[in-house]
């Protein structure tokens, strides 16, 4: 509905906006469709479609767009910002079995606010994130699962550890006891032909591989976050558990 004001209202002028109830109609038919585009790539590539999850990316799409999404199945948002986040996660408490997840850069001065209210934030990006958001968790008497990203393209406007560091870094985050590393996120470099990004998500994968040979005590490595709507069809052949679909959902923002 266009916001009318009360005395409008009152005096019966209803404005009926179209454009609206089309893209409501249209974030349906766009879940349905994703959806039908996993299952389908799953079967192809010999994967069950329920090894992937579809995480809806959020940002910028008013609260009532991700509760048309919710109704048509969307279980996961990931939200790139602590406050707009947290707005709608107030306007959308009654969808109960709506789980947040944090895809955005992490600041050190939010993980406090971050730490038990996403179930999975996907890009820690170095030591010191990951010392803090263990003790925030100690502190709140959870355990954070996270994800560490990975700048598999080594470029400098992209955040997360580089291949050689994350390596490193494992056997100091490993002990961590609020700390719980389920597995791996990227950003591929952008490119216009999606079939280029297939490297990065190998590599991803291959990474992911090295470190369950680590064998360390409690990370996992189950999770691998790779796909947007540009590319989540070659990110699952690749192994995606976790896909990010923004546009393909609630059009461009
Ligand atoms: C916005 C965003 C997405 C989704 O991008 P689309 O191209 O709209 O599907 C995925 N991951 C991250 C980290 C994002 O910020």
């Amino acid at each position: 509905m266009v916001r009318q004001t009360a005395c409008q209202m009152e005096a019966g002028l209803v404005v009926e906006d179209a454009t609206h109830d089309v893209r409501i109609q249209t974030i349906a038919g766009n879940v349905r469709q994703v959806l039908e585009t996993i299952q389908q790539t799953t079967q192809r590539v010999g994967r069950e479609a329920e090894t992937v999850r579809l995480v809806a990316a959020t940002k910028q799409m008013a609260a009532e767009s991700v509760r048309r999404a919710y109704q048509a199945g969307i279980r996961f948002c990931g939200e790139n910002r602590l406050q707009e986040a947290q707005t709608k996660m107030a306007d959308l408490g009654d969808c109960p079995e709506l789980a947040w997840h944090f895809i955005g850069r992490v600041q050190r001065r939010k993980i406090k606010s971050l730490v038990g209210r996403f179930v999975l934030i996907h890009s820690v990006e170095s030591v010191e994130q990951a010392v803090e958001i263990d003790g925030r968790a100690c502190e709140a008497g959870i355990i954070q699962s996270v994800l560490l990203e990975v700048n598999v393209g080594q470029e400098a406007s992209k955040g997360g550890f580089s291949p050689a560091d994350v390596l490193a870094a494992l056997p100091v985050l490993d002990p961590m006891p609020h700390l719980q590393i389920q597995g791996l996120m990227m950003l591929p470099p952008w490119t216009p032909n999606p079939e280029n990004a297939r490297p990065y998500f190998r590599q991803l994968r291959k990474l992911a591989q090295d470190i369950k040979r680590m064998r360390l005590e409690h990370v996992r490595m189950n999770e691998l976050s790779m796909g947007m709507t540009h590319d989540y069809p070659i990110a699952i052949e690749e192994g995606a558990t976790i896909v990010r679909v923004g546009t393909g959902i609630f059009g461009p923002r």
